[in-house]
């Protein structure tokens, strides 16, 4: 089993797992299995983000079609290749930012441990991509899962929470103790689910979320202090008067249909 403690320390040697990569590897089957069964389903491929010494990777492909894992580290990548041999198994390496998403015309599974310090574009990149998902199963740190699940009006209410409730249904499924790590982090883990819950219409969504990101520029500063750059002053008038948004107002007080609301005003069109 690659989710032990033994399995990792024989690996991995005299090497230390790099900070810079966010490699904290898993070593509890038992929470391994229970992540790769929310994760899959059997008739469908499972792309996996940062597999490592590969102990999810095992799992995914126990309950997955097929598995393609993306991984930015060499040595991690050529220890996964020497340790797990499956024809239903592509490993990539290189940084899954960079990774060509149009490949893929079937509908995936999308599951990895985050690295801490990639957790949001990797998220920000899949929820803004093409790729027919079915569902996405990561694991992220506890205060990431909070933002992610924020609601309006709450501290952790951000752009990315406005992305991810306007595409998704979120769940939170498992908590996660950092003790389940070597080396152990600084902080608790959650597993996070997300199952879409629209059609895809890039066209919106692209200027949407342009939106929502601008109006959180400055998260402190009112919404007229965010749009007075970006707009000229007679179109961000009519945005108030339209939508009955106070202009005092901050972006964190602002609900997913206020949002939609201002991009009527500016874009016409689809709500
Ligand atoms: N999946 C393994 C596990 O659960 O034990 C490792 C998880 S570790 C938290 C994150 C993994 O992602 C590391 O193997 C790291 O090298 C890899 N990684 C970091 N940044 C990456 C990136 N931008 N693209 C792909 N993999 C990345």
């Amino acid at each position: 089993m690659i989710a032990s403690i033994s399995h990792v320390k024989k690996v991995m040697g005299e090497s230390r797992a790099k900070k810079k990569f966010g490699q904290n590897f898993l070593i509890d089957a038992n929470i391994v299995d229970r992540i790769a069964k929310v994760a899959c389903d059997e008739d469908l491929k499972t792309i996996e983000i940062g597999p490592g010494l590969g102990a999810l990777t095992q799992m995914l492909l126990k309950y997955s079609k097929s598995v393609d894992a993306y991984e930015i580290d060499k040595d991690m990548y050529e220890i996964l290749n020497e340790t797990l041999k499956d024809e239903r198994l592509k490993t990539y390496l290189g940084d899954f930012l960079d990774a060509d998403l149009s490949i893929y015309q079937e509908k995936v599974n999308v599951c990895g441990n985050l690295p801490y310090y990639v957790t949001t574009p990797i998220l920000f990149k899949l929820f803004e991509s093409d790729l027919d998902i079915n569902r996405i199963t990561v694991m992220v740190q506890k205060e990431v899962g909070d933002r992610l699940n924020a609601k309006v009006g709450s501290e952790d209410y951000s752009a990315l929470s406005i992305e991810v409730q306007y595409l998704y249904d979120v769940k939170n499924e498992l908590n996660v103790s950092r003790n389940v790590f070597y080396p152990v982090p600084n902080v608790d883990s959650a597993v996070i689910s997300f199952t879409p819950i629209r059609e895809r219409d890039a066209e919106f969504e692209k200027t949407f979320f342009e939106l929502v990101k601008n109006c959180f520029r400055m998260r402190r500063k009112t919404l007229h202090n965010n749009l007075k750059d970006l707009y000229d002053q007679e179109l961000i008038e009519k945005i108030y008067e339209e939508t009955g948004i106070d202009q005092k107002i901050r972006a964190q007080q602002l609900s997913l249909d206020d949002f939609m609301k201002i991009h009527q005003v500016i874009y016409g069109g689809k709500r």
